[in-house]
Parts: C-alpha cells; structure tokens; sequence
C-alpha cells in the first residue's frame, strides 16, 4: 500500500517516516512537484481534509490504491488567547520560517511579562483514499518559555518543555518526542485507520 504525504514539512517528513516506518511513504512532491494549497478551514481537522483531499484527487488516477495522509498541526497558548493556533505556520506572514514564528511567540510572551504559561500541540491527521475519509487527532501539553533552547526538533520546540520534563523540545532526544509528541499519539490512531482499510 503506497502511502502518500500531502506535506512539504521537512520535520513533519521526517517524524512521519519514522514513525510509519513498515509502510511505503513518499511526500507528494516527489510525484506531482510542488503544489500551494489554500488552508482555508477554521480547524486544524478541516484544513488537514482540504490537502488529504487536494492530493488524493491530483494522484488517484495514476494510483487508484493510494492512501494519502496529512497532518495540519500547530501550538496553542490559552494564556495569550490561544494564538497562534491554525496559524501557527504562518504566525509572523505567508512566508514566514520556522524561526521567524518562534520569535514572534517568544516576544508575545515578553511583551505581556510571560515567563512560562501551560500550552498545547495539536495534530490532525487525515486519511483519504477510495474508502473515504477518516480523521484522527493527537495532543501534547506542556509550558512555552521566553527563551529558545536546544536546536533538536523544529519550529516551537526549542521554547516547549512536555509536561513530566524540565527541558525544551529543542533539547531532548528525537526519540523523547517519539514517544509524546501529538503527531504520534495521531498517527498510532491513524495507523489502526490504515490496517481497517488495507484488511477491509
Ligand atoms: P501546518 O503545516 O499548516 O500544519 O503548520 C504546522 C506548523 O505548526 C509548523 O510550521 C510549526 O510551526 C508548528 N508545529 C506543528 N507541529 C510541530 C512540532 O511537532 N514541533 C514544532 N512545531 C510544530
């Protein structure tokens, strides 16, 4: 079963592979090149079924089996209104880099005197493919601090210390996240989803 990635994140690229590891999993770039989906929903579950669906409908007719995957994902800080939140990838402008969005967060907490504050991330992995389309979520809580540490992970991990550490994601071991992150938390879900499909 080939298992398309409707992501161009290199992080998320990467977490996904290792985590579906027994699976075929390509991102859809190298099949179809690069392709701007609009993100228009107003929940990290609809935007994750805009680009599942986007990129089942572009290639199913040169892989009529194909399962697609997606993951809309981001961070939540209820204490500066739960922003950045659906926009967490383009929290500082449409172009912004992961770097550019964590800066900006840091200075929101600065600017309201926020040392550290609980927050949460939230993924949102769709699965499309000729039997339909299913959705699963996973969380992670945790606090943001004022201040990026460690260069381990990508985009707000170095300002995110998991609830049950004292250190950010940007200083703990790859295999750390692994285990806690809300991106695998989604995908063991999603991979219950994936063998109901490939046994139906
Ligand atoms: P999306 O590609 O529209 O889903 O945007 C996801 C954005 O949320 C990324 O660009 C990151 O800024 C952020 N994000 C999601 N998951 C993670 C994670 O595991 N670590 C750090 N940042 C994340």
């Amino acid at each position: 079963m080939k298992v398309i990635l409707a992501t161009s994140n290199k992080g998320k690229i990467k977490e996904i592979k290792k985590i579906l590891d027994s699976q075929e999993v390509v991102p859809f770039k190298e099949i179809i090149g690069e392709l701007d989906i609009e993100e228009n929903g107003k929940t990290f579950k609809e935007n994750a079924l805009i680009k599942a669906r986007t990129i089942y409908e572009k290639v199913k007719d040169i892989y009529p089996d194909a399962v697609v995957i997606s993951d809309d994902s981001g961070i939540t800080v209820p204490a500066l209104g739960n922003i950045p939140g659906i926009y967490s990838a383009r929290f500082a402008g449409k172009n912004a880099s992961d770097k550019d969005n964590l800066n900006k967060l840091i200075n929101e907490l600065k600017s309201k005197n926020i040392r550290k504050t609980p927050a949460y991330y939230t993924a949102a992995i769709a699965i499309v493919s000729k039997e339909g389309e299913f959705t699963v979520h996973g969380w992670m809580h945790g606090v943001v601090i004022d201040e990026a540490r460690g260069d381990k992970g990508f985009g707000y991990d170095p300002m995110f210390i998991p609830s049950g550490y004292d250190k950010t994601l940007g200083e703990l071991d790859d295999e750390i996240k692994k285990e806690i992150s809300h991106r695998s938390k989604a995908l063991k879900l999603a991979q219950r989803v994936l063998k109901v499909i490939k046994n139906k």
